[in-house]
């Protein structure tokens, strides 16, 4: 029943007060904190819908798990199916076979794999493994990529230095890493000329999404494999968001390079909670033999394995990449076209598949030149847009799925073009 206090208030108004009553700052997860109040009801395709009868043409994607569209119909059923059968056995299943078989074959150079649930979870245990293989302890790491928020990984730069990004996170934990700027592989090359030695790994999204979608330099990627080989160093790709939505062999196919370990998630299952760790089998097989560990009650749940093999089978059999890339391209001409025409130093760059939008003009290949940009002018607009139908994340990134169509690219154009009128003249 609706209380005095709530008459009156939109739906949203009064799930998000019922929220902050339960749930700490109304949300599950500390990312969300800065997204938009609105309630969703359903999504469907490209389109999210509001408790309050508004609609979105969604670029964020859940953070970037909904690549095939959202609830699409193969995945949603074959999991649903699946799962009528049982959710969870404690025991080995046919789906998880097909499932580690599909991805294995899907990546080309990677012999085996283990799920887990999260992109954090994947990252810990290629840590774990490299420092078993090596008998080291140092991971080196680059400015502004994510891989996840345990206390060894999350950072936040703060009036220009680097540390802890939340209150109680063990700052020590951040000790074994050695922090490099990326895309400098003089940097790299000295990195290892005073440690090599103690380095277990270099980790990195060969892809910089999360901050600016930064490529790699032609040639940096290629050449930090050949110092890990001449180090001895495993080097661990993090594709939790390249993966599958490059193409099906993600950033170390488009790039040519091939690591040791990759971590996938998000794309490899439809927008069901999955991740993964492959690899070759001299180093995956230490946690066949026990002598690694790698463990959770929910990894490859039978929700998990159908959801792959559904998502998967259907990035294999039907393609959506070349649709993407056009309706990406497409899609950044657009925005860019748009804003100049109100004299805004709009910058739109990236890959069609991911591409972030911002305003300035510098030249960007790193964290460190990515500050140079007008970040937060373009976060402001983000909130603009939003309210004028256009789903997306404050920091810039937008992300195209398999669902994004004609019928999208005109409305997001027109949503966007009305939002900058609006934006422009407050
Ligand atoms: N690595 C990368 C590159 C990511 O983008 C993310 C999540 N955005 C993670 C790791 C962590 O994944 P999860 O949120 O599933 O734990």
């Amino acid at each position: 029943m609706e209380n005095e206090e709530s008459q009156g208030a939109s739906r949203s108004e009064e799930l998000c007060r019922r929220a902050l009553n339960r749930t700490p700052g109304g949300v599950h997860s500390n990312v969300r904190l800065a997204g938009s109040r609105e309630f969703i009801r359903s999504a469907r395709g490209a389109w999210l819908y509001s408790v309050d009868g508004r609609d979105y043409v969604d670029y964020l994607l859940g953070q970037g798990p909904n690549f095939l569209g959202h609830a699409p119909g193969q995945v949603v059923e074959a999991v649903s199916d699946a799962c009528r059968n049982g959710v969870i056995f404690g025991g080995q299943h046919e789906l998880e076979v097909r499932a580690a078989e599909l991805v294995c074959e899907a990546v080309g150079w990677a012999d085996m794999i283990r799920f887990s649930m999260t992109g954090t979870e994947a990252v810990q245990a290629a840590f774990r493994l490299a420092r078993a293989a090596t008998g080291r302890t140092k991971v080196i790491r680059f400015e502004g990529h994510y891989h996840g928020w345990l206390d060894n990984v999350l950072l936040a730069n703060r009036d220009g230095r680097w540390g802890p990004a939340s209150n109680g996170q063990l700052a020590a934990h951040l000790d074994d890493f050695v922090l490099l700027p990326w895309n400098d592989l003089d940097e790299v090359a000295a990195a290892l000329a005073r440690d090599g030695e103690e380095i277990a790994a270099v980790v990195m999204e060969p892809i910089m999404i999360n901050a600016g979608v930064i490529e790699p330099k032609p040639g940096f990627l290629q050449g930090v494999r050949r110092l890990c080989d001449d180090y001895g160093i495993v080097l661990i790709f993090d594709e939790v968001i390249s993966g599958f939505r490059l193409g099906l062999d993600g950033a170390a196919g488009r790039y040519g390079v091939t690591p040791d370990l990759a971590t996938y998630g998000k794309a490899i299952a439809g927008g069901f909670p999955v991740a993964a760790l492959v690899g070759g089998e001299e180093l995956m097989d230490l946690f066949g033999t026990g002598e690694v560990n790698h463990s959770g009650t929910f990894n490859s749940s039978v929700m998990a394995t159908a959801a792959v093999v559904a998502s998967v089978s259907s990035l294999i059999d039907d393609p959506p990449y070349e649709r993407v890339a056009q309706h990406g391209k497409e899609l950044m001409n657009g925005l860019q076209d748009i804003g100049a025409g109100y004299g805004l130093p709009l910058r739109v760059v990236g890959l069609p598949q991911a591409f972030h939008v911002s305003f300035g003009d510098a030249e960007v290949t790193d964290y460190r030149t990515l500050q140079q940009l007008d970040l937060a002018r373009y976060e402001d607009l983000a909130g603009t847009l939003i309210d004028h139908g256009l789903w997306v994340a404050g920091r810039g990134v937008w992300y195209v799925s398999a669902a994004h169509g004609q019928k999208e690219l005109d409305a997001a154009l027109t949503r966007f073009d009305k939002a900058l009128a609006s934006w422009t003249s407050r």
